[in-house]
């Protein structure tokens, strides 16, 4: 059973960003506004994610780290009309299974926090009292230490940067998402990224990308009917040259469906092509940068598809395809090619 435990949580857990993603959306979905998150050793030392959210209720911190419990949804229909990240109660659980965790949480009604030891079954073996505010912190120790051939991985320096760099990315994905959080990343005590507090979406995107980035891009709102579909965000402007929002990471497509970060490479591809970037452009490696939010009814996703959840299956695919060819022919005109 315990060979079976790790290999399931090792599909869960598959890296450093990963557990930050992880623990990421528990903050979120405890309403946190401020989310710390402190790396040493490229995270396979620690990974911590201090949050300011509602905490865990007494009564739910014996069965937190427990794989499959979750306090987020209580039956089947909860999950047509989904509102958090989480909902499988998998993250902790395996996480435990592959690393050393510590659970420290305090909400509004607790006097003072408790710290949590869990062990490899996602069981407390032992807790006391701590000093945190509320919200929960969580630390991760030794990733993977009873999984050398992936430790392996994080031997070679250049992997651990890149690995750095995709940490940066995910919490940006978050960060433009949420103007409202504050984020900082941390790695062995220094301060590598931050993310205030702002008040809208326009001051989260210049607070992530930049304000040169941003002075290139327009925002858009699109309304798709049967089934109601909405589009917002930021395209770069019409005629403007894309290049200059663009970075050499081709990763700066940030599609949100329902405020969850998702990889759409359709809806990737269908934005390039309408700006003319594919080919020349794909060669020199420069993407244009931009931001879609699509709002559908959660009955219309079904997020269950990969573990990592970045993944997810709309029931309406074909006409959120069309409606955001609709969104590009309104800002860019019809294709000629
Ligand atoms: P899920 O997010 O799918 O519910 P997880 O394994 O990620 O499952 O977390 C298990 C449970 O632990 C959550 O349902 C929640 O009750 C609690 N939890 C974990 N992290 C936090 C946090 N940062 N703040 C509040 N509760 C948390
Ligand atoms: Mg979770």
């Amino acid at each position: 059973p315990s060979t079976v435990r790790l290999l399931s949580s090792s599909q869960v857990i598959t890296s450093v960003v990963n557990v930050v993603k992880e623990l990421t959306e528990n903050s979120l979905d405890a309403e946190a506004t401020s989310v710390d998150v402190k790396l040493e050793n490229y995270g396979l030392d620690r990974i911590e994610v201090r949050d300011n959210g509602s905490g865990i209720r007494a009564e739910d911190t014996p069965v937190m780290g427990v794989r499959h419990f979750t306090s987020k949804i209580s039956s089947h229909q909860d999950l047509e009309s989904l509102q958090t990240y989480g909902f499988r109660g998998e993250a902790l659980g395996s996480i435990c299974a592959v690393a050393e965790v510590t659970v420290t949480t305090k909400t509004k009604e607790d006097d003072f926090s408790t710290q949590y030891t869990l062990d490899l079954t996602g069981n407390i073996v032992s807790q006391k009292p701590s000093h945190l505010g509320q919200g929960t912190t969580v630390s991760v120790q030794r990733l993977f230490k009873n999984l050398p051939v992936r430790r392996q991985f994080y031997s070679n320096t250049k992997k651990c940067k890149e690995e750095l760099k995709r940490v940066q990315d995910v919490l940006t994905a978050f960060a433009i998402v949420k103007p409202e959080l504050r984020v900082t990343l941390y790695h062995n005590k220094v301060m590598l990224w931050q993310k205030s507090k702002m008040a809208d979406h326009r001051s989260a995107l210049v607070a992530t990308l930049g304000p040169n980035v941003v002075s290139h891009l327009q925002p858009f709102h699109h309304r798709h009917e049967d089934p109601e579909i909405i589009l917002d965000g930021f395209l770069p402007k019409p005629g403007a040259d894309f290049t200059l929002t663009s970075s050499s990471s081709a990763d700066k497509a940030f599609i949100y469906v329902n405020d969850r970060p998702v990889q759409q490479k359709e809806i990737t591809k269908l934005v390039r092509q309408h700006l003319g970037a594919l080919q020349a452009e794909e060669a020199r490696g420069r993407f244009p940068t931009f931001v879609l939010r699509v709002s559908v009814s959660a009955a219309a996703v079904d997020v269950n598809l990969t573990p990592d959840k970045t993944q997810v299956l709309l029931h309406h695919k074909e006409a959120l395809l069309t409606a955001v060819e609709d969104l590009l022919v309104s800002l860019y005109g019809a294709q000629t090619s």
